[in-house]
């Protein structure tokens, strides 16, 4: 395993742009349950009660989205970044990180120290909650007052349109500057590094293919088995912090030999 970690942190001293495209799987350390695992948010929803289409068409669809949304932002709000989160935010201090993609919704890789410029949110965020008429923002906390006093479903104050937190649902279009900007990214890259994702979720899974296509050199870092992960320059079935921990230390190690 060590010489895996070396080999990673090789390819990054050397990369001019590497990219870390990130999923569920690296911010379960901190505590918030990704999907598909077991124990996972599928284990206890049915992923088709939520999407896009339902919550627009039905208050009842709408209120088990709230329900959903309302058990995973407790452990959103508690959450505090952990060791790859960090591992990433230092790589980007070092000037090694292109840019991040990520899958996430938790706000977690700004919370590290990542910047917002270096940081693509392909499927919004948990953080703020969005009108779907007027696209009025709210404070997340506020609208999740209202959940407790007894609203199942909120509106808009301004014009009564159907208020959801600003993360893409299935169904739901993606945002089409970060999509854009992440295939472009991708495609320009010359090293690719995904943490704790299933790479099943589509369009995003597709962008490790893109960068490969490219030339660059695909790095899988997953607790379990991925679709990609027989095209993958090397593949390391472990869990995120300790891993990116470790990679980062031999970067350093590396950096400072090159001075
Ligand atoms: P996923 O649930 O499909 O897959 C997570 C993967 O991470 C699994 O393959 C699992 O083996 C792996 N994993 C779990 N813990 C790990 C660890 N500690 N170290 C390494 N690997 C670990 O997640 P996905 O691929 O991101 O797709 C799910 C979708 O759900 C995304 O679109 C995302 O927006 C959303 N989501 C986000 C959060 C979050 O923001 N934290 C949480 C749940 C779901």
């Amino acid at each position: 395993m060590e010489e895996q970690f070396k080999q990673i942190a090789q390819w990054i001293t050397a990369s001019k742009r590497a990219i870390v495209f990130s999923g569920a799987g690296l911010s379960t350390e901190s505590g918030i349950p990704d999907f598909r695992s077991p124990g996972g948010v599928w284990d206890r929803y049915n992923p088709e009660d939520f999407y896009f289409q339902n919550f627009l068409a039905s208050e009842n669809s709408r209120e088990k989205y709230w329900q959903m949304a309302t058990e995973m932002w407790e452990p959103i709000k508690k959450a505090q970044p952990n060791p790859a989160h960090l591992a990433i935010s230092e790589l980007e201090k070092l000037g090694k990180l292109d840019c991040v993609i990520t899958q996430n919704i938790d706000g977690l890789h700004f919370r590290a120290g990542n910047s917002e410029e270096k940081v693509i949110q392909l499927h919004g965020t948990a953080i703020f909650v969005s009108c779907l008429s007027c696209q009025k923002r709210y404070d997340r906390d506020e609208i999740q007052e209202r959940i407790k006093k007894g609203q199942k479903a909120p509106h808009c104050d301004d014009c009564g349109g159907l208020l959801k937190p600003a993360t893409i649902s299935f169904g739901q279009s993606m945002p089409e500057k970060e999509t854009q900007e992440a295939y472009h990214r991708s495609s320009i890259c010359d090293l690719f590094i995904v943490v704790g994702s299933s790479l099943v979720v589509q369009p995003a899974a597709s962008m490790p293919l893109v960068a490969k296509r490219n030339g660059a050199r695909l790095v899988i870092i997953n607790r379990d088995p991925t679709p990609y992960d027989d095209m993958a320059d090397l593949v390391i079935h472990g869990q995120a912090g300790p891993t990116m921990a470790r990679i980062l230390e031999y970067v350093k190690q590396g950096l400072r030999i090159e001075d």
